[in-house]
């Protein structure tokens, strides 16, 4: 078995992050070392892994390619993974709903956030095969997300500044009291 390969996420204010990525081409690969798709399925499933998030996009790591991968998360269609190569949404509902959402380039921020309730989506798989599903649920609401990020948009594009800045001093709070606990030497969980 071959090492891991953990992947670096980038700022969320870097470029790479805030930019639509080009559908994703399989000779491209080799320009950052990987073998084929599945080694690069492999690093991000091992990198949304390490850093406990239930979705992650290319781009979030810096890497130039049109492909995501969420899931794995037991109560979430018993841990199904789903390695999306040129995702698309190709229907939503018109219902909505609002739920509160996280994002690993922003860690400790969360939004409330509305969404289409079921999605229809497209993607190519690991294996080049295209697939096409309706999502629903948890599904349907990280599809959306990492898509988002497919198209240079984060999510805290979707909310008022009001929201934000109010999430970000929740955030703050919340880091500078594992600080203080870490300065006196309890442990974390
Ligand atoms: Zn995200």
């Amino acid at each position: 078995m071959s090492e891991k390969r953990i992947l670096q996420m980038i700022p969320p204010t870097d470029p790479r992050l805030l930019s639509k990525i080009a559908p994703f081409q399989d000779d491209t690969l080799k320009i950052h070392k990987f073998e084929n798709r599945e080694s690069l399925a492999d690093a991000m499933n091992d990198t949304m892994r390490k850093y406990g998030g239930l979705g992650l996009s290319c781009n979030q790591v810096g890497l130039p390619y049109r492909m995501f991968v969420m899931g794995g998360h037991p109560q979430i269609e018993a841990g199904r993974t789903r390695y999306c190569f040129n995702p698309e949404v190709l229907d939503m509902s018109k219902e909505t709903v609002m739920m509160k959402e996280g994002c690993l380039s922003f860690p400790f921020i969360f939004l409330a956030i509305r969404r289409p309730k079921w999605v229809f989506v497209k993607y190519e798989d690991e294996d080049k095969k295209v697939k096409e599903e309706h999502l629903h649920g948890m599904s349907s609401r990280i599809f959306q997300h990492e898509n988002e990020h497919m198209n240079g948009y984060i999510f805290t594009d979707l909310v008022s500044k009001f929201k934000l800045d109010r999430a970000k001093a929740k955030a703050k709070k919340e880091i500078n009291l594992i600080l203080k606990k870490q300065k006196h030497g309890k442990t974390i969980h």
